[in-house]
């Protein structure tokens, strides 16, 4: 046989790859229809009975010269992929999911910008314990460019005898050190409540891991014209991390930032674990840009530079990290946050690494 002839061959076999590959699409809108039937119905999508009376069917009129194994194989694969797309027909497409938006969302803070490709770093202490250490925070912060001052006001405490946070004093503290400083205000609110008035002090509102699943405050901050930044749940899987969005995004804010922040497993190593893969696997789901929290997630100090490099590496819109100028005397957090020079060297180990696209522009 010539060369030419092979040509011709394989010419031959593109036009039969063509022609299968239009044969089973065509069988993938007839399974369409079949879905749309089943669903109406209650029944369930995949059929035991019906999957071997089509291979059973196959083997029967198996001429070769493929082995009828071989060929059940592949139409398995075939009734596999029919029934997947029976599936995807039928899940609910959520407002934040990338099905719905393909573009990234990109929150605009004046200059500041979160998402779209560029990384923000948010940092600050855990709480804002007095208007001196807020200032003080802010003004390192500033320093490295940064455009972002976190500080909590309503801290959620395991114990109820531990620091709860200054409330309003403290959101007043942060947007007063915030505004001296040219930042932005970063805080967490936990009760509806105080929503509508600490909307008024913050350019974030943050709404932490333990009310992930507060569905009345997810709801209220979905009606609030501030960008939520919500973090994942202690215990939450990645699709309760997007429902939890959603709940926001369907009251009509779809300004969401997701924060992964490590969840519970069985490794006592680090704080919690941070579930690093959550960062591509919710920017592939979802349109919303997501940060990954460096300091709840590992509560080590020395992983906040591994695990800040990797959150960007792996492409997250930036980073969260609790700095404060004192952390022996914190009133929360103190073994995790980090003093001014580890901050320094934190910041200048990250723009070392060439990751970060920017600090600021
Ligand atoms: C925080 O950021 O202050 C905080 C309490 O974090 P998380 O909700 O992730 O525990
Ligand atoms: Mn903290």
């Amino acid at each position: 046989m010539s060369l030419n002839n092979i040509d011709k061959i394989r010419d031959d076999v593109d036009k039969i790859n063509l022609e299968i590959m239009r044969l089973i699409n065509k069988r993938a809108n007839l399974v369409q229809k079949i879905g749309k039937v089943k669903n109406a119905s209650g029944i369930s999508r995949f059929d035991a009975v019906r999957e071997r009376e089509m291979l059973d069917l196959i083997a029967a009129n198996n001429q070769g010269p493929f082995a009828t194994n071989a060929l059940q194989h592949i139409f398995k694969e075939i009734f596999k992929a029919g029934l997947e797309i029976q599936e995807d027909d039928h899940k609910e497409v959520l407002l934040v999911s990338r099905r719905t938006q393909s573009e990234d969302t990109v929150i605009s803070f004046g200059s500041s910008i979160i998402g779209g490709g560029r990384q923000q770093i948010i940092a600050g202490p855990c709480a804002v314990e007095s208007y001196e250490q807020t200032a003080a925070a802010a003004k390192e912060v500033k320093k490295y460019g940064l455009s972002f001052l976190r500080g909590g006001a309503y801290k959620p405490r395991t114990s109820p005898y531990d620091f709860q946070g200054l409330g309003l004093e403290g959101l007043k503290i942060l947007r007063r050190a915030a505004d001296e400083s040219g930042l932005k205000a970063v805080s967490e609110v936990v009760s509806v409540k105080d929503l509508e008035t600490a909307s008024e002090y913050l350019d974030i509102i943050q709404i932490g891991a333990r009310n992930m699943q507060n569905f009345d405050l997810l709801k209220e901050a979905g009606r609030m014209k501030k960008p939520v930044l919500l973090k994942r749940g202690l215990s939450a899987t990645i699709e309760e991390f997007i429902y939890s969005a959603e709940y926001i995004i369907s009251q009509g804010n779809s300004q969401i930032i997701l924060c992964e922040r490590g969840i519970r497993t069985y490794e006592r190593a680090t704080r919690n674990t941070l579930d690093i893969t959550a960062v591509p696997i919710l920017k592939k789901e979802t349109h919303l840009p997501v940060l990954v929290d460096v300091t709840h997630s590992t509560g080590r100090k020395d992983l906040l530079v591994p695990a800040a490099k990797a959150a960007i590496a792996i492409g997250a819109d930036g980073v969260m990290a609790e700095v404060h100028p004192d952390p022996a005397s914190a009133l929360s957090d103190s073994a995790q946050q980090m003093d001014f020079s580890e901050f320094e060297e934190f910041m200048s180990e990250l723009t070392a690494s060439g990751l970060l696209k920017t600090v600021k522009e």
